[in-house]
């Protein structure tokens, strides 16, 4: 077989999730947009839903839709861009819950949806999505009356723990939401690791259920391995790959892997990056191609036939850091040539 096979361990995920809820203390939802990270939002969700979890995030209508489809009714689906205009469709049919955005998406959902549920999405700083106090201020007469369901806002830093953001933004948090009986919701991943002043009523962690950073104590979910297609010996002063930027110093012999860019494997990780031939580095040498990366294997013990890029002593933030990105990024990125199996462990 030549494509790489992504695996996603669907215990590690269950144990993300249960630390996080354990550290909440309070309902722990999860974020599954852009397919669960790249996961698999249908099989995420699923895992999730049978492990407890009640109220799920995506980013889109159309997302909440084929959510709604893999688990059936029951858990509640918020939709983090609101009631946009062509929406009310997908949001009726699938039962979702909007998060209001502004203004003109709190007029357009109470005139054509006036008895479905709702949230409200309130900006305390990051200028992204939500309402801004003053705009708050003049909605509010309209949308309390509806009974809105959770009131959500996000913070801009959760991050970086001693930044002044996270502190201001609870402040204002605190102060539009005052005397309000509503829900609320201000954590993700980043918000739950500040303490729980910052967790109210639900969290919503997406990345650390995925094994990435901010969660340093997270299960890595995903594994990567890559199918060598053949190999061979490289004499001194040979190069590997395009533009010719790497040289043997000595006779090394060289794997050739068949995943590359095309597969999330970012360029820009490559200098830095080896695979595991088992317990064995390997690094990469040359530059990473569309569909194939030159590996080192001269210290494999064994002649291998695959290669491992993430296993639990190289992960996402790993290669993260390799590429000048993050953890999110390269998870979002590995795209769909992947087998996809899912372990149940
Ligand atoms: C993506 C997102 C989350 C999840 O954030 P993580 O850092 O992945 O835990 C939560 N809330 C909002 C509004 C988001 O956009």
């Amino acid at each position: 077989m030549g494509i790489a096979t992504l695996t996603i361990n669907l215990n590690a995920l269950r144990a993300n999730w249960r630390r996080l809820n354990s550290m909440s203390g309070t309902e722990t939802a999860a974020v599954i947009k852009a397919d669960a990270y790249g996961l698999g939002a249908d099989r995420v969700a699923a895992t999730l839903a049978d492990e407890g979890v009640q109220s799920f995030f995506v980013a889109v209508a159309e997302e909440g839709a084929a959510v709604r489809k893999a688990l059936g009714e029951g858990p509640t689906i918020y939709v983090f861009s609101g009631h946009m205009e062509g929406d009310t469709h997908l949001i009726a049919k699938y039962n979702l819950t909007p998060l209001i955005n502004s203004t003109d998406q709190m007029l357009r959902h109470a005139k054509l949806m006036k008895n479905y549920s709702f949230g409200i999405q309130l900006d305390t700083g990051m200028n992204r999505l939500g309402m801004e106090p003053t705009e708050w201020e003049a909605v509010r007469d309209i949308a309390l009356p509806l009974e809105p369901k959770l009131m959500l806002s996000h913070l801009a830093c959760a991050d970086e723990p001693a930044h002044p953001m996270n502190r201001q933004q609870l402040k204002t948090f605190e102060k539009m939401t005052k005397g309000l009986s509503v829900p609320r919701s201000l954590a993700a991943t980043g918000g739950i690791l500040l303490g729980e002043e910052y967790h109210f009523d639900l969290t919503r962690p997406g990345i650390g259920l995925y094994g990435g950073d901010p969660f340093r104590d997270a299960e890595p979910v995903v594994s990567i391995d890559i199918p060598v297609v053949q190999i061979r010996d490289v004499e001194i002063g040979e190069s590997v790959g395009y533009g010719n930027t790497w040289h043997a110093s000595t006779v090394r012999k060289i794997a050739t892997v068949s995943a590359g860019y095309a597969d999330g494997i970012l360029r820009a990780m490559g200098p830095k990056t080896a695979l595991y031939a088992k317990s064995i580095n390997c690094p990469i040498v040359g530059r990473i191609s569309m569909d194939l990366i030159g590996v080192d294997v001269t210290d494999a013990t064994e002649t291998p036939k695959s290669l491992t890029l993430l296993n639990s002593k190289q992960t996402i933030d790993h290669l993260a850091h390799n590429a000048g990105t993050i953890g999110y990024e390269i998870l979002t990125s590995l795209g769909a040539r992947y087998e996809r199996r899912y372990d149940e462990g």
